[in-house]
């Protein structure tokens, strides 16, 4: 396929990699100076868009891909597909949707994770909102980018799917902190803490998976000094998404609210940026 790549930076340029060397003929556009191998480079956005079969966008936030794509659909030839596979708020999803829809082009909002590591390795999940004609179109493309890709039903789908997730991982994260550290407080030998809870009803993947105690459990970055991982910043702002749509949507959502105020918090002026997100206990260890 022609593919047209937009925003090539450490989730985009290895999507975008993975896709050349999968066979793809791929041209890519950024607005930072970026070469990859295999992959044609365009001068502007038009560029890598006409005569495209699909385009794909990894872009930082809402307002971004949203003007990023009120410039695609102007460029883009009848047939093409446009996918967005940037993390943002469900309500730019949709207005891109939009977008694509009244320039009678066929469009998915795809986010990702799995984080830098997935991308490298083509093993991301995608969460993809559109319709079935968009998913099975972009489809074997998730299958070189990613292990897996869940249609998770209309346009915006996919971003809601993706924020509900990590409002869990957020909340649970510090459920599990929180529990870690009164553990230490009492007396009680981590090692023994996790050997309870992660056969019993505590367990849950921030525990079983991606233990935030050094030393305790399978490896995780606690046990690399908390290098990230899944930088705590990348949560924060998926958490502020999450609270974003609970007000739009009227959700009650208090502990996903207090998930964000910790993580902003931590990040903004508790040293967690540039940090892993579960180094939240160590940020609770030493106060
Ligand atoms: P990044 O900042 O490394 O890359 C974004 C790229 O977009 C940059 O290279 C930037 O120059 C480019 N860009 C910005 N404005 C542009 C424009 N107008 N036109 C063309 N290019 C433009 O960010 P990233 O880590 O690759 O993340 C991209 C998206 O993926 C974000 O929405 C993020 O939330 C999401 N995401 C990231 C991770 C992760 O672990 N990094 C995991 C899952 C999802």
């Amino acid at each position: 396929m022609k593919i047209g790549f937009i925003g090539l930076g450490n989730m985009g340029a290895p999507m975008a990699r993975n896709l050349a060397k999968a066979g793809h003929e791929v041209t890519g556009y950024d607005t930072a100076e970026v070469v990859l191998e295999g992959v044609r480079k365009a001068g502007s956005i038009a560029e890598a868009v006409r005569g495209m079969e699909v385009v794909i966008t990894m872009l930082p936030n809402g307002a971004i891909v949203r003007a990023v794509h009120a410039d695609i659909v102007g460029a883009a030839d009848p047939e093409t597909l446009i996918v967005d596979c940037s993390t943002v708020d469900v309500e730019s999803a949709r207005a891109v949707h939009q977008l694509a829809e009244k320039a009678g082009l066929l469009s998915l909002d795809a986010p990702a994770s799995g984080g830098t590591g997935g991308a490298e390795a083509g093993t991301l999940t995608f969460m993809v909102g559109g319709s079935d004609a968009a998913f099975a179109k972009g489809r074997p493309l998730f299958d070189i980018m990613g292990q897996k890709a869940v249609h998770c039903g209309a346009a915006g789908a996919g971003q809601a799917a993706k924020i509900c997730n990590n409002m869990i991982l957020g909340i649970s994260m510090i459920g599990v902190c929180e529990a870690f550290h009164l553990a230490d407080r009492l007396g009680l030998d981590r090692q023994a803490m996790f050997d309870v809870a992660s056969t019993s009803s505590g367990s849950c993947w921030s525990l079983n998976t991606y233990c935030p105690a050094p030393g305790v459990g399978p490896k995780s970055p606690a046990d690399n000094d908390y290098k990230p991982g899944f930088a705590a910043e990348l949560m924060l702002k998926d958490l502020d998404l999450s609270q974003a749509a609970a007000q739009e949507s009227g959700a009650a959502t208090e502990m996903g609210r207090h998930a964000r105020d910790i993580y902003k918090a931590f990040v903004e002026e508790g040293g967690g940026r540039g940090r892993d997100f579960s180094a939240i206990l160590e940020k609770l260890t030493n106060g």
